[in-house]
């Protein structure tokens, strides 16, 4: 493409208008900041956004559920002031059982054996998960260094963990490396509760309940939801996209520029630092800084290119991993389904098919080797139910993570995903017996179809796998984990850093952070 000349100058360029670069934006602005933020789509949010999928029925299109948010952190961004509603709060989990009874799940929801079990596991790994929440919302320290500012939080979080008491910090060693497969079977008898709460430990990653670090992914899961407060898990009004325009408004009113269907072609580069992006269109828009919410890889290999890298860093971000696993279905449905077994008050909240950990885990073995299983873990939500604005009047919309759906499918998704929906269906008729029969209109997002609509290399949920190699203080990768990159001007603020995916908005508070710090 020919470049067109420089069209605006700002301090800062946030590529990517995900609820990530919003939150940065937001922030870069109220720090005195001119911003702009460019994004590839023709509307915000990224895969939190909202889409319709049929006339008249829309559901948020990746991204169903608020639960890790900090509390502060809407406060902070004033969110409520800039329109932003729940529909649905507390929502509880249910587990589906296929011989028609409903398992409810969470505190005081388990009886029988299982009840005093619950109690004993669950308080502690609460404990322990806000013994590292803090960490969640800090730019990660880094290693080897004399600075205050590294040495601090790391003096914190092993203070945190010295006052757990010798019992809980000697369990945290314990258990921070297993699998949550041999955590659980440790705890519970209740195969159907280990499968419920085994989800939690696996959902959006590239693991089974077998794989190692998986109590750490669980943990880490658990940190997040700590700091939500009251709501709990929740449900945007208007769906994800609900919370998205509410962050947008927000950074509207600290004075962001906000450009839609501006793709980034380019981070351009003048004398060793980040000067500004060209867009696909030629523009060029000048920056002293630049920030990307793209995926690392993007953001390195496509938009900076491996010219301006050192060989080695250049090899740590291509062998950054980044296939996805979870698909999404969404359903149109002339009535609300009727899962068997479940009662009325359970159906506003999150349901899931996970009805055992060995369940899970052949799932799992299947797509290990780029196939999917003819049995799918799944998380589901009704949201019309709870917002009756999302289908017309007495129709629904379900929404549904499928997952394991590998991304490298043998055969293509082409091929594939017909079949692939039609197996998700199947999977749901089993816990709802009629349901064929009300689907008005249907569509799958397979991670190939997440990859290409969000620009999410593998269409990952967390932008790269969370793994011990990829996680915290070597996230994305070392040489680009305390957001800044080894290019100067150049800094990251989507999933793909610390701490990693989901609807939180840390990365894009902690990068602005850094980049504030820096220039301060
Ligand atoms: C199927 C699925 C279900 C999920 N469910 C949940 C859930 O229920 N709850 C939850 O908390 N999390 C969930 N997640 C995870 C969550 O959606 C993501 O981790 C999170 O939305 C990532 O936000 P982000 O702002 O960092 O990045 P993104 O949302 O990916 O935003 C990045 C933005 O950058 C733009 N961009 C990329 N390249 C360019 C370019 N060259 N130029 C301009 N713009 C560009 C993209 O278009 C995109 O809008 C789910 C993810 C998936 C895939």
């Amino acid at each position: 493409m020919a470049a067109r000349g420089a069209s605006a100058k700002y301090d800062c360029a946030v590529i990517g208008g995900g609820h990530n670069g919003l939150v940065c934006a937001t922030l870069l602005a109220r720090g005195g900041r001119s911003v702009v933020v460019l994004e590839a789509n023709r509307g915000l949010g990224g895969a939190a956004a909202t889409r319709e999928f049929a006339p008249g029925f829309r559901v948020s299109a990746c991204a169903h559920l608020l639960h890790l948010m900090p509390a502060a952190l809407q406060r902070e961004l004033r969110l409520d002031e800039h329109g932003f509603i729940a529909a649905a709060t507390q929502m509880p989990t249910t587990a589906l059982v296929a011989d028609g009874a409903a398992l409810a799940r969470g505190a005081g929801d388990v009886g029988g054996a299982d009840a005093a079990a619950y109690a004993r596991y669950d308080a502690p790994m609460r404990c322990l998960a806000a013994a590292l929440a803090p960490m969640l919302s800090r730019v990660p320290p880094r290693l080897g260094t004399h600075r205050w500012s590294d040495l601090v939080p790391l003096l914190q979080l092993g203070w945190r963990v010295r006052r757990l008491g010798t019992r809980d910090m000697r369990e945290l060693l314990r258990i921070v490396g297993m699998n949550v497969y041999d955590l659980l079977e440790e705890n519970f008898e209740s195969v159907e509760l280990k499968g419920a709460l085994g989800l939690d430990a696996v959902l959006g990653t590239n693991f089974g309940p077998r794989s190692p670090g998986t109590v750490l992914t669980l943990l880490h899961r658990l940190a997040g939801q700590s700091t939500v407060g009251a709501a709990g898990l929740s449900q945007p009004k208007g769906g994800m996209g609900g919370l998205c325009d509410a962050l947008a408004r927000a950074a509207g009113a600290a004075g962001v520029v906000i450009r839609t269907s501006a793709p980034v072609a380019r981070i351009e580069v003048d004398r060793d630092r980040a000067s500004g992006v060209l867009l696909e269109d030629g523009e060029r828009i000048a920056a002293r800084t630049v920030i990307s919410s793209a995926d690392p890889r993007t953001t390195f290999l496509r938009l900076l290119g491996t010219g301006h890298l050192d060989a080695g860093f250049a090899r740590r971000v291509a062998n950054f991993r980044s296939r996805g696993l979870a698909a999404k279905l969404h359903l149109a449905l002339d009535r609300a389904p009727d899962f068997t077994g479940l009662k009325p008050e359970r159906a506003v909240g999150r349901l899931l098919i996970a009805p055992s950990l060995r369940y899970i885990e052949q799932a799992y073995n299947h797509a290990k080797y780029g196939e999917y299983s003819r049995a799918p873990v799944m998380e589901i939500t009704v949201p019309s139910i709870n917002d009756a604005g999302l289908a017309p009047a007495g129709r629904h919309v379900l929404s549904a993570v499928v997952q394991y759906a590998p991304y490298s499918l043998q055969g293509g998704w082409e091929q594939e995903r017909a079949r692939f929906a039609d197996l998700a269906i199947d999977t749901l008729a089993r816990y709802a017996p009629g349901l064929r029969g009300t689907i008005i209109a249907s569509e799958l997002l397979s991670p190939l179809d997440i990859e290409r609509e969000f620009h999410i290399t593998g269409g990952h949920w967390h932008h790269g796998d969370l793994a011990f190699d990829q996680f915290w203080m070597v996230r994305p990768v070392p040489g680009a984990a305390q957001y800044r990159t080894p290019l100067d001007g150049l800094f990251l603020c989507g999933a793909g850093c610390h701490p990693g995916g989901g609807v939180i908005g840390a990365a894009g508070r902690n990068a602005a952070h850094q980049v504030l710090h820096e220039a301060a």
